[in-house]
């Protein structure tokens, strides 16, 4: 049986991969705030349906010592770590003469330091295998800017910067690094966003859909967050062994022009 720490698992993309790597037979780790009784629930009806050992840390990734405190947890319940996911990540929006300290602070912790601890304390165990799968989700905003989010672009890059110094540090050690940058991805939160504009403005989901993402993506869709989580397993399977540095975007054709 192989294990997974996925950060950031109690919502959104996080959840979907987690429950993806579960369906494929692996013990998972989720990670997240939100409330503790609906966490458990999901944690053991993915348990029940998939045979696999599904458990919960609450730990703050904003804080170091949490996050190396949860990754022993992880290995001493699973005994080992085989995949780690960096999906754990937050936004916020603000021109940057006026960004506050804070935020800016706050969101370089949690989209860049954190992975970066848990990168750190995963590696070793992961050297005992000699097989490791590090993916870190990172977003379009890794690759290109966009206005009003600078500290949101600035810890994306870094994370694809992160990313490829894992992959060629371990580029010996059956250890690969991979990032994955999504354009707009379809969760329950984005969906609320559409509704309330088309009810706004009278449109049809599609059309609200268009008035959304157009701008940025030629194929006027979001992407699945289902989609993102095959992407993750997919990096696990012998298909993609020698695949390491890589950044994946899954942009809707946002950034080829
Ligand atoms: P979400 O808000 O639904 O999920 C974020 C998760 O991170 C939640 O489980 C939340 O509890 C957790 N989290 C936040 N701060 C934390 C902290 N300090 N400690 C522990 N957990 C914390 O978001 P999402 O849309 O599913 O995004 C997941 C990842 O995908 C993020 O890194 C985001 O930047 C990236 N992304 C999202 C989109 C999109 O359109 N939704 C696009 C590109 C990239």
């Amino acid at each position: 049986m192989r294990a997974a720490i996925v950060t950031g698992s109690t919502s959104g993309i996080g959840q979907k991969i987690a429950e993806k790597l579960a369906k494929e037979g692996f013990d998972v780790l989720i990670n997240g705030f939100g409330e503790l009784e609906k966490i458990l629930g999901m944690c053991s009806e993915m348990s029940k349906i998939y045979g696999v050992k599904v458990i919960y840390h609450a730990a703050d990734l904003a804080n170091a010592n949490e996050i190396k405190e949860m990754i022993s947890h992880a290995y001493e319940l699973f005994g080992r770590i085989d995949v780690l996911v960096n999906n754990a990540g937050m936004q916020f929006v603000s021109s940057v003469d006026d960004f506050p300290d804070d935020k800016w602070q706050q969101i370089i912790d949690v989209d860049l330091t954190a992975c970066f601890h848990a990168i750190k304390h995963c590696l070793p165990i992961m050297k005992k295998n000699s097989w490791g799968r590090i993916i870190n989700i990172s977003s379009v905003h890794g690759v290109v800017a966009s206005i009003n989010k600078a500290a949101y672009v600035a810890a994306k890059h870094g994370l694809v910067g992160l990313g490829k110094v894992v992959a060629l540090e371990n580029a010996k050690n059956g250890i690969t690094c991979n990032t994955i940058c999504p354009g707009w991805v379809l969760t329950a939160l984005l969906q609320k966003q559409i509704d309330a504009l088309a009810l706004k403005d009278g449109l049809s989901n599609e059309e609200a859909t268009i008035k959304i993402v157009g701008e940025k993506q030629p194929t006027h869709r979001m992407t699945k967050p289902e989609s993102v989580a095959d992407m993750v397993y997919f990096l696990t399977t012998e298909a993609a062994e020698n695949m390491t540095g890589s950044s994946i975007t899954m942009d809707g054709g946002w950034t080829v022009p």
